[in-house]
C-alpha cells in the first residue's frame, strides 16, 4: 500500500487525496488528530482521592493517562480519552468517576 500524506478532509479534498475506504494508511499517528471527538462517556480524575498508584496507566488503551517527569499522575488527555471507562474500573481508591460526556 502506498503512504499517502494524511488530509484534513474538507470540502476541498477530493476522493482521488483520500486513501481507499478512508483508512488510516499507517499506525502511529494519534498525535495528529483529537481522537476523542466521539466520546460519550468520560472519566473524571478526583485528585483529592488519587494515592498515585498508577495502576490506571499501563491500562489505557489511549495512552491518554497523563503522568509528569516525576511519575505522577496530573490528569487526563481529553483529546484522545475516547471513554472506555477502563482506567475507572481500575482504580481502587475511586479515584476516577466515570459520567455521560456533557455532564
Ligand atoms: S489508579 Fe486511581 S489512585 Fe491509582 S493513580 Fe490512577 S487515579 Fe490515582
Ligand atoms: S476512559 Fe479509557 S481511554 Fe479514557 S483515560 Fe480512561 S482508560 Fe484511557
Amino acid at each position: 500500500m502506498s503512504k499517502k500524506e494524511l488530509k484534513t478532509v474538507s470540502n476541498t479534498v477530493t476522493w482521488k487525496e483520500i486513501t481507499e475506504g478512508g483508512i488510516m494508511p499507517y499506525a502511529g499517528n494519534a498525535h495528529l488528530f483529537k481522537t476523542g471527538d466521539w466520546r460519550s462517556m468520560k472519566p473524571i480524575w478526583l485528585q483529592e482521592k488519587c494515592k498515585q498508584c498508577l495502576l490506571c496507566f499501563p491500562v489505557c488503551p489511549d495512552s491518554s493517562i497523563l503522568v509528569n517527569e516525576e511519575g505522577a499522575m496530573t490528569g487526563i488527555d481529553f483529546d484522545h480519552c475516547k471513554g472506555c471507562g477502563v482506567c475507572a474500573k481500575v482504580c481502587p481508591f475511586k479515584a476516577i468517576d466515570f459520567v455521560e460526556e456533557g455532564k
